[in-house]
């Protein structure tokens, strides 16, 4: 990563960038599209979209299978991905970076095949009130096969973790501690650095869902000191259908597989099958590999703009877009964390916001309704949902400022 600090750096050519997203261009019910929903799934530039395409022009074919031209140039666009993520990530080994279809596989990956068999009766999971259901229900499964339970840290009403809570809550029988490194509802940062130091004073592994952090800011697991690291790669420019989980080397030499098939064994035998290792190990059958061509290209692309720069504007569009927000009558908005990534929730008085999200989508505004995948977020706050704007690199003030005029129309309409 460049050292510079951002200040020094060359802004953004936002409009540039924008050349590179086509779906930007488009317009929806005869207006242009105002793309806010990229906590959901972030659009894609044209090098992921040809990277995928190219794939299956050129190179398609299995992986480590055929000795085959195709078959080797395949198996290196996937293998190319895990350097690429384990660059991304700073992870210290490419052996540690297990190719997934995405975070929810990689969370259940550790759930069933690290947790499950290490949790007894008495035993708990430790997770947080601001986890998407992807850090909550695997372990919800796995603590009811094994008599364990599952405890959540609270947050307080400006949607910040109570630390000295999560800190307080990190008991004996805690066997494995949870938590989301940015929210995908309110965008809080969580002091994942302070959780893992407090994690490793009592020998709990730390997993970190990182999620809504890899579309951000520039992720180094081994800085972070935590145990396993999950990203999702179709919210950071990459294709659906990849993602990955970092784990610590000792954690994965001790994880029996999850899933059985091809791919992640060294030898079958009626008597006794013996596995790969790491990373194949994990990762049976037939894996994404065009998606996974894709995600380099994503990487690459981040990579180019580096992550100064992006977290610099995206800081500056989200202070924009608060200010913007808070001017508008009857707003409500959740969550006003220190540390924040460009995601904010927020309801208008007298109007439901799943009708505001469907009367914004015929502005041409893409914005998510719902309760977002956190029911205990929403108890929390007392609502059964929110509408959510999440925001990326290529997206604009002056998107900002129509975005705020057509919620003043929708307003007129439904308050
Ligand atoms: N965790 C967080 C914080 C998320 O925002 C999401 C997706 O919205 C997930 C997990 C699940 O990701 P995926 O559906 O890509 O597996």
């Amino acid at each position: 990563m460049n050292a510079k600090p951002a200040s020094a750096l060359p802004p953004l050519d936002v409009e540039r960038i924008r050349a590179d997203f086509p779906l930007l261009s488009r317009t929806v019910h005869g207006k242009p599209l105002i793309y806010f929903d990229n906590a959901n799934t972030g659009q894609k530039p044209v090098s992921v979209i040809e990277a995928v395409d190219r794939h299956y022009r050129l190179h398609n074919a299995n992986v480590a299978r055929a000795v085959h031209q195709l078959g080797e140039e395949a198996t290196s666009a996937y293998e190319g991905a895990r350097d690429a993520m384990a660059r991304f990530i700073h992870a210290p080994s490419r052996d540690e970076v297990i190719l997934t279809s995405g975070t929810t596989q990689s969370i259940n990956l550790v759930a069933y095949s690290y947790a499950l068999p290490r949790l007894r009766q008495g035993d708990a999971i430790l997770t947080t009130v601001m986890e998407h259901h992807a850090n909550i229900v695997p372990w919800q499964l796995v603590a009811e096969r094994s008599g364990a339970t599952v405890k959540a840290a609270p947050i307080d009403e400006n949607g910040e973790l109570i630390l000295e809570k999560y800190i307080e809550m990190l008991t004996p029988d805690v066997k494995l501690a949870c938590v989301t490194h940015v929210s995908n509802v309110l965008g809080t940062v969580n002091p994942v650095r302070e959780i893992a130091r407090e994690c490793r004073k009592r020998g709990i592994p730390l997993l970190v869902d990182g999620s809504q952090a890899a579309p951000h800011r520039a992720i180094d697991v081994q800085a972070l000191g935590c145990d396993f690291y999950a990203v999702t790669g179709h919210k950071m420019l990459g294709p659906t259908g990849t993602g990955v989980l970092w784990a610590k080397r000792e954690h994965l030499m001790a994880m029996p597989p999850f899933f059985g098939g091809g791919e992640m064994i060294r030898e079958v035998r009626f008597d006794g099958t013996v596995f790969a290792d790491p990373p194949h190990r994990f990762e049976a059958g037939t894996p994404n590999i065009a998606g996974f061509a894709g995600l380099t290209a994503a990487i690459e692309y981040i990579e180019g703009i580096g992550f100064e720069r992006i977290h610099a504007y995206e800081q500056e569009l989200l202070a924009y877009a608060m200010d913007a927000l808070e001017s508008v009558p009857g707003m409500r908005i959740f969550g006003r964390a220190k540390e924040r990534e460009p995601v904010v929730s927020f309801l208008i008085e007298g109007a439901h916001a799943n009708d505001m999200a469907t009367l914004l989508d015929l502005q041409g505004v893409a914005v998510r309704s719902g309760h977002h995948c956190a029911h205990p977020l929403m108890h929390f706050f007392g609502v059964p949902a929110t509408l959510r704007a999440s925001l990326a690199f290529y997206n604009t003030k002056a998107e900002v400022d129509s975005f705020i005029e057509a919620i003043a129309k929708v307003r007129k309409l439904l308050v």
